[in-house]
This record gives structure tokens, sequence and C-alpha cells, in this order.
């Protein structure tokens, strides 16, 4: 088999030797990583992933709920951009999205063919496979009841079709969102619906998130602690951040937003040290005053490229 940079070459596909990370991460948080490559195709990921699979890598949909270190210290880790935009007609119950579609585009094919139910991703940033990966959802929905099966390439490298139990779904997490596994295509279940319903829907979603949550303009991972669950209700780790006096204070390069205080904010120049340094003040400050502790939903990179 020919080497990762040959296949490269010769398959066209866009690649960056000892490059920054931040332009491809929603937070902007990272560093300079030896290879980053950027496919456009099932075929070229699958291609990508056949070579490297055995070696570090990391794979990333729209970058917008991860953090990258300050430093990587392996030369040989690869990042790899998943940018496969195709989406086609599965049957007349599911579609099947590469696993690079941007949500955004999705919401407009969906419009034009009609394909309502999945609206509730619409302004939720990235890829539908990150979008599986963590089990994204908004509204009270998430993926995890649209997912009906997904094409993935395995551990071992092997190209097969997993059912939705596969995915082990629970609350922005998929047995995908730590792990090496990687989601090609996804096939989602749909409920026909008249083209102007759907873009309805899809443009009063974007409305409501815009004017709720104007902290989306900024460099943020989205939500950076996930509603803790207390006695089986949902808790707010926005409202308990808020309560400890967080809600829109500055730390360095970082600062908790002051439109929703479950937002950290890179100022400008954040770094990964002051993201971890803020987090840790947080859980410590909730923990003390309200007895809760609060888990990180956003994902760290490690130097070495793992997940966690
Ligand atoms: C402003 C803002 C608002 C947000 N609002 C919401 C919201 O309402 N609801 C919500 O759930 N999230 C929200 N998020 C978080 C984020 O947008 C979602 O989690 C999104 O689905 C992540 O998709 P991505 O393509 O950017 O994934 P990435 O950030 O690129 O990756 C996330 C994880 O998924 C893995 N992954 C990505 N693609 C694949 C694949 N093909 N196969 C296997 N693993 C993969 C990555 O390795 C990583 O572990 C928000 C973020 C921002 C910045």
């Amino acid at each position: 088999m020919m080497d990762i940079k040959e296949f490269l070459g010769k398959e066209k596909i866009e690649y960056y030797v000892n490059h920054s990370i931040k332009a491809y991460l929603t937070m902007g948080v990272g560093c300079t990583v030896p290879l980053i490559v950027v496919v456009r195709t099932d075929d070229h990921l699958k291609g990508v992933l056949s070579r490297i699979y055995k070696e570090p890598f990391v794979l990333l949909g729209g970058g917008s709920n991860v953090v990258f270190p300050d430093v990587v210290s392996d030369p040989d880790l690869t990042v790899i951009i998943n940018r496969s935009d195709a989406i086609n007609q599965d049957n007349n119950q599911t579609i099947k999205v590469n696993s690079g579609v941007l949500n955004l585009d999705l919401m407009e094919w969906n419009v034009k063919h009609g394909i309502g139910g999945l609206d509730f991703l619409a302004g939720v940033p990235g890829t539908i496979g990150g979008a599986a990966a963590v089990n994204a959802g908004a509204f009270g929905e998430s993926i995890s009841t649209t997912l009906v099966k997904a094409e993935i390439f395995d551990s071992n490298g092997n190209i097969k079709i997993v059912a939705n139990d596969y995915f082990q779904f629970q609350y922005r997490n998929s047995a995908f969102k730590y792990g090496k596994e990687v989601i090609i295509n996804v096939f989602l279940s749909y409920i026909p619906e008249a083209l102007a319903s759907v873009r309805d829907k899809v443009d009063s979603r974007i409305a409501y998130r815009k004017e709720k949550h104007p902290a989306f303009d900024y460099l943020s991972a989205g939500c950076f602690f996930k509603n803790p669950i207390i006695d089986g209700q949902k808790n707010s780790a926005g409202k308990l951040i808020e309560q400890i006096g967080f809600k829109g204070t500055a730390h360095k390069g970082v600062m908790v937003a002051d439109e929703h205080a479950n937002f950290i904010v890179n100022s400008g120049n954040a770094t990964f040290a002051e993201i971890q340094d803020l987090e840790e003040k947080i859980v410590r400050e909730v923990a003390k005053q309200k007895g809760i502790t609060l888990e990180r939903e956003v994902i760290y990179i490690t130097s070495e490229g793992k997940k966690y």
C-alpha cells in the first residue's frame, strides 16, 4: 500500500504539514500539528483511514466541541478534517448522509427535498458525523432517535454497517465520542413534510437560537459542562455557574460569557492551560457552594492526540 503522503498527492487531497489547527476549531484554541488532511469524499476518508488507522490520529468534523492542547508531542499525529459532503435518499424512510456534511447544509437539503423531523439540528454547528458521535441535540430531541444505522471504519481497519444500538447513546455521549472508530455515513429516518413547512421549522429554530443565545457568535465550543441530572431532574449548568458568581467574569485569555454562563469563550489568545484552570475553578466552586459535581461536555485532546 502507498504511504499516506504519496496517496494524498496522487488523489490530490488537501493537506498541510506542521500547520496550526486553530482555524478548524470554533473555540480557536490549539497548536501546530504535524499533519492536517482535509477529505471531501467518503472514499477519500476511507483511503486515508486505511493508511493511518494504526497510527495516532484525531478525526474532526466542524471542530465545534473540541479543544486542542498548547503543544502536540507526537511527531506522527495526523488530524483529519472531514468535509465529505454527499447526501442521498436511501429509501422512502431514510436518507444516507456522509458524516462530513455540515448540519447547516443538511438543513438546506432537507428543505429542498421535504425531509421533516430533523429540524431540531438547525443551528447546531458542526457535521452530522460529529453530531452522531456526541449525540447532539436541541429542543428536547437528539440524533439518537433518528439514526437508524451507520457505515463505520472500525479500529481493526474494517468497514461495516452497524445499527443504532452499537452507538450506546447517552446524553451527549456515544461510543464514538472518545473512541477511535470513525463514522463514514449515517442513515437517518425522516418524516415526509411539505417544503414550506420544513423551511418554516428550520428558520424558526435558527431565529430562536439567535435570540436566546447571542453568545453563539463568540469563539466557543458550545455548552462547556453537561447539565447535571439530580434525582432524575436535569439542572442547568449555566444557572449553577451564574449562582456562584462567575457569569461575565474574565480569567486571563478566557471568559465566562455574559449572556450564557455555560459558554466559556476565547477572548482572543486563550491557551489550553487557561481553559483548564478556569474549568477547575468552576468545578471546585460549584461543588463547594452547591454540592454538585459538574462534568465537562467539551472534548479535550492530549498532547499525544488522545481524546478525553
Ligand atoms: C455556538 C455553539 C452552539 C452549540 N449548540 C449545541 C446544541 O444546541 N446542542 C448540542 O448537542 N451541541 C451543541 N454544540 C456543540 C457542538 O456543535 C456539537 O456537539 C456538534 O454536534 C459537534 O459536531 P462537530 O462536527 O463539530 O464535531 P467535532 O467537534 O469535530 O468532534 C466532536 C467529537 O466527535 C468526534 N467525531 C466527529 N466526527 C466524527 C465521525 N465522523 N466519526 C467518529 N467520530 C467523530 C470527534 O473525534 C470528537 O470526539 C454547540 C457548539 C457551539 C460552538
